[in-house]
């Protein structure tokens, strides 16, 4: 981006804030403005993130243009799904089959109370409406497995798999290393998780890193979470995926983060590409 571009956001932002401040309680009652131009209105809404010296007006084009689905709009799925509409990615499929419940609320930051035996997918989509409107947001409130996966992935240009099962997750990376769409999984559990970065058939796939699951993995309803561990394990996989999609430098490939946050330990995994791969071997 030109100096002089960044410099009108500047001034565009400032402005904004002048006007706030002058605003009097008591002042007449102005006429309703005219609806500004649409670019007006998208250089505003995505400024702070288009003065970034890493970030670019082709960056956001890039973004408006992507199509990501979301897996699960839980624990991992709000802050990614809240980020990616933030972002102004152009289309959001959101996927989940449960239904809001009392015990999701402490950290699935997309669900209200009054939202309450509600579809998750489509309270999620209400919210996301409202964040972005910009935004296409596409609820489908099934579970992926195995057998519709292909379909479901059809036309998206990354996937975030925010579940919370093993067997979603190496579902969900077959049937991504067989369409060759980019794929961010993550996953969390007390105060502990795990991001990692794949582009099937480029690098390490999510079976090269864990070729099995762990036997007798806990969930988070026998072992518990604390929401705020979630909060951040999530929008580290928001921010994998932005790096993703922006084509960024620093993207998590070949490579895992373990976090841990009961000490605040930050170990990035080097791993690579296994020549037995049953998911991406042949690609
Ligand atoms: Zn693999």
């Amino acid at each position: 981006m030109s100096n002089s571009r960044r410099n009108f956001l500047r001034d565009l932002a400032g402005s904004v804030r002048d006007v706030t401040a002058a605003a009097q309680p008591t002042a007449p009652r102005a006429p309703e403005p005219e609806p500004e131009p649409l670019e007006d209105t998208r250089l505003e809404r995505y400024s702070r993130q288009l003065v970034l010296p890493e970030w670019s007006e082709a960056a956001q084009d890039a973004l408006a243009r992507a199509s990501v689905l979301v897996l699960g709009a839980g624990a991992l799925g709000s802050p990614v799904a809240m980020y990616l509409a933030g972002a102004g990615v152009g289309r959001l499929g959101i996927v989940d089959d449960d239904d809001v419940e009392l015990s999701n609320l402490h950290r699935q930051l997309l669900h209200f109370t009054p939202d309450l035996g509600l579809p998750k997918a489509h309270s999620a989509a209400a919210k996301l409406g409202f964040l972005n409107p910009e935004v296409a947001v596409e609820p489908y409130q099934v579970r992926l497995d195995a057998g519709n996966a292909a379909g479901l992935l059809e036309g998206a240009d990354l996937v975030v798999d925010c579940s919370d099962s093993f067997e979603t997750r190496y579902a969900v990376n077959a049937a991504c290393c067989a369409a060759r769409i980019p794929l961010v999984e993550a996953g969390v559990l007390g105060t502990s998780g795990l991001v990692m970065g794949i582009r099937p058939g480029e690098t390490a796939c999510y079976r090269c890193a864990f070729p099995a699951p762990p036997p007798d993995a806990p969930s988070c309803a026998t072992a518990g979470v604390l929401g705020p561990a979630a909060g951040v394990v999530g929008s580290l996989q928001a921010l994998e995926a932005l790096k993703l999609l922006a084509g960024l430098d620093g993207a998590l490939l070949d490579a895992f983060l373990q976090v841990d946050l009961h000490d605040h330990t930050f170990l990035r995994v080097t791993t690579s590409r296994r020549a037995d791969c049953p998911d991406c071997a042949n690609l």
